[in-house]
């Protein structure tokens, strides 16, 4: 007797009635799970796609709706930027870190101008103009901006050109996207339930999946998929237990989430030997403010710089939480970090893209802000003093942070502590916590088609995944559009390879 949200694959020889015939099944409708909809019921299959929420949406909905695109899109072009496929690619291998998958990383690049041309023609708009400055997503309709591109050490091993693409909403885009890709899935086709939590697959004598179970509201449906399975369910940030088990530096963070990331469809896959990649890699958003931390300097608890504050991010979020503070144990990790910035960089930044961030303490000298802020005495004023020498020169040598953000900090100055949290305009409450807000990018092994591959790196007969519920482009690294992007990207694939599945 296995349990009754058990994993365990169930034999096709014990299920004597389907309460549902279709030919491809979907499980989660998010972007990922939208884009394999639209293509498997545009191919000709019978489309169902199963969604454990109210309605379409996921994390995708939640979003920024920024998406990673390049190698000459329209919009870059209109905007004034050159960029090609292997420009595109070569950032990306350097970015997605050590592990990065370079074939997907090739493929995704070189369908990167088709794939903007297909989201286009379902809908989703996109305005040819530039947002030029660090952001998590510009507060206007601007459709393009920068994703580190610019920054080092990404300018030494590729050509410069923005790649990030964000349909045209003020502030975050993710949920215009998301009715554009499940408008047009239906349009297509494809039908959807809600309210039903896949739990486990079904295979035949020779471990192919021919279906899946669920549940909806307490009954049990068994549901027939003849050419294959899609598992779009997203990643597990919601799931502790599998990050205790996975990636235990992401516990106890702010998740990025919409509360239903568990994992369950990396779980029913690995229950039939799926293997998996990356499953400790993590997104690390902290709470500061780009642009406040790029015209200013960001600093660990030993009052040190230790990233280029006009880079990606999330790049000092992963810097921030895996390489500093880590007080000599692992127990006693900690995420401490604060933004330094003086009057004249504060006020740069306008007022509604603080996105509610004040200064925690002000003082008229380092050594001051030392004392409020608990830094070790004499180390911000070392920071600072050095900092303004490369800046008085317009050469960080340290960090390589660009020309364009260095200037001398001046008294009187500000210290925010990370920890005191922001507030995007979409969301609501005290943000206080640890600084960090965290998702996966850990997941199952597929191929370039979008089937999940097994343990012997074989196919495992229909079954197919995309999105967060699988490692996709990245290794360790991760830059923001990436998600959305091979979600999309590769969701596309598994659809039509599940609809032609024979
Ligand atoms: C606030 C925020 C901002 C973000 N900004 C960006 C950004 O700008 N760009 C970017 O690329 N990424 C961004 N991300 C990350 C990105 O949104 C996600 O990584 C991405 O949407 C994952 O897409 P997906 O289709 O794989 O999963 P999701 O969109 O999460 O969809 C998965 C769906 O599967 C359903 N599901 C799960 N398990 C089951 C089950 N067993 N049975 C049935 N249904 C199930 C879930 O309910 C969910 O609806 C952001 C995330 C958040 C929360």
């Amino acid at each position: 007797m296995t349990a009754r949200n058990s994993v365990t694959p169930r034999a096709a020889g014990e299920v004597n009635h389907y309460d549902i015939d279709t030919d491809v099944v979907i499980v989660g409708y998010g972007a990922a799970g939208a884009a394999a909809a639209f293509e498997a019921a545009y191919t000709g299959a019978k489309v169902l796609v199963l969604e454990r929420s109210g309605g379409p949406g996921g994390a995708s909905a939640m979003s920024g709706g920024e998406i990673y695109l390049g190698g000459g899109t329209p919009v870059q072009v209109a905007c004034g930027f050159e960029d090609t496929p292997e420009e595109m690619a070569a950032f990306l291998k350097a970015a997605m870190g050590a592990g990065a998958d370079a074939a997907k990383i090739e493929e995704y690049s070189a369908g990167s101008v088709e794939h903007f041309h297909w989201l286009v023609d379902r809908g989703v708009p996109f305005k040819p103009t530039m947002w030029d400055a660090p952001t998590w997503v510009p507060p206007t309709d601007d459709g393009l901006m920068w994703l580190g591109e610019n920054s080092w050490p990404f300018t030494e091993s590729a050509k410069p050109a923005p790649r990030g693409h964000r349909p045209t909403a003020n502030d975050f885009g993710g949920k215009l996207l998301m009715e554009c890709l499940s408008g047009a899935a239906e349009s297509a086709g494809a039908t959807a339930l809600f309210d039903v939590y896949v739990t486990t697959l079904i295979v035949s004598g020779d471990n192919a999946v021919v279906g899946v179970v669920a549940r909806q509201y307490g009954k049990e449906l068994t549901i027939r998929a003849r050419r294959g399975v899609v598992l779009t369910t997203g990643g597990f940030v919601d799931n502790d237990a599998m990050l205790a088990a996975h990636a235990p530096e992401l516990l106890g963070h702010t998740k990025v989430s919409a509360g239903t990331d568990d994992g369950s469809g990396i779980r029913m896959a690995q229950a039939l030997g799926a293997g998996v990649r990356h499953m400790s890699s993590g997104q690390v958003g902290m709470s500061l403010i780009p642009g406040l931390a790029a015209r200013g300097m960001v600093v660990n608890a030993r009052g040190q710089r230790f990233m280029n504050e006009d880079t990606y991010p999330g790049r000092i979020g992963q810097a921030a939480l895996y390489r500093q503070n880590m007080g000599g144990s692992w127990a006693g990790a900690d995420t401490a970090m604060w933004v330094i910035v003086d009057e004249a960089g504060f006020e740069d930044v306008p007022e509604p893209q603080r996105w509610g961030v004040q200064p925690t303490h002000v003082a008229e000298t380092a050594a001051e802000l030392e004392q409020l802020t608990g830094l070790p005495t004499g180390s911000l004023a070392d920071t600072l003093r050095r900092y303004n020498e490369f800046a008085t020169a317009g050469a960080d040598l340290d960090l390589h942070k660009s020309a364009r953000w260095l200037r001398p900090l001046t008294s009187p100055l500000a210290a925010i502590d990370v920890k005191a949290g922001i507030r995007p305009p979409a969301e609501a409450g005290d943000r206080r916590g640890t600084g960090a807000s965290v998702f996966t990018l850990g997941g199952l092994h597929t191929d370039l088609d979008g089937h999940v591959l097994n343990l012997d790196n074989t196919r495992i007969p229909g079954l197919f995944a995309a999105g967060r519920a699988t490692n996709g482009l990245h290794g360790i690294g991760y830059i923001s559009g990436t998600s959305l992007g091979d979600g999309t990207f590769f969701g596309r694939r598994a659809g039509t390879s599940a609809a032609r599945t024979e």
